[in-house]
């Protein structure tokens, strides 16, 4: 079995409904289960904080699971689990309602044309790290979150 770390977020619709519903879906994925899920942190998006409002709040989350898939058969789930969510609510030139990325797969280093582990942008965003570091509080160093903490991400619950 392997640990690996999965960041959810959404935006359209009833997004905290869209990830409580994903973490339901990534638990019930073959060869393993959701071990550890953080709080639902709501984050503006970034066309909001320079003036104009396209979306409503993010809502982001990270969950910790084990399993037995290998990363590009976890990967090709998760790409299931959000054309399922994309096709609740069908709207024209809608953006995905779900987006789930792989974060950690173990100790493993991947860089093939479909799949980069650990995922290159994970540093950059404070939605990613504050939930990560809530529940994997080890894998999150203070001075990564340091380097974010001027992005505002609210916790909700
Ligand atoms: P996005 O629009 O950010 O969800 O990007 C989806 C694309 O990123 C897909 O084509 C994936 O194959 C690719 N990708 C590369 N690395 C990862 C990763 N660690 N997690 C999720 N998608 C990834």
């Amino acid at each position: 079995m392997v640990t690996a770390y999965i960041a959810l977020g959404a935006n359209l619709g009833d997004a905290e409904a869209a990830i409580r519903q994903a973490f339901i879906a990534i638990n019930a994925l073959p060869g393993g289960s959701v071990k550890k899920t953080s709080s639902l942190y709501k984050t503006a998006p970034l066309e909001t904080l320079h003036g104009y409002a396209p979306g409503g709040d993010y809502i982001n989350a990270v969950v910790e699971i084990e399993t037995s898939l290998s990363a590009p058969a976890l990967l090709q789930h998760l790409q299931q689990i959000e054309q399922a969510a994309g096709r609740v609510r069908p709207h024209i030139n809608a953006p995905r309602t779900l987006d789930l990325d792989l974060l950690l797969y173990g100790e493993g280093r991947i860089d093939s044309t479909s799949l980069t582990v650990p995922h290159p942008r994970m540093w950059q965003r404070a939605f990613v790290l504050v939930p990560l570091a809530e529940i994997a509080p080890r894998l999150v160093t203070a001075n990564a979150l340091k380097a974010v903490e001027d992005q505002p991400v609210v916790r909700t619950r």
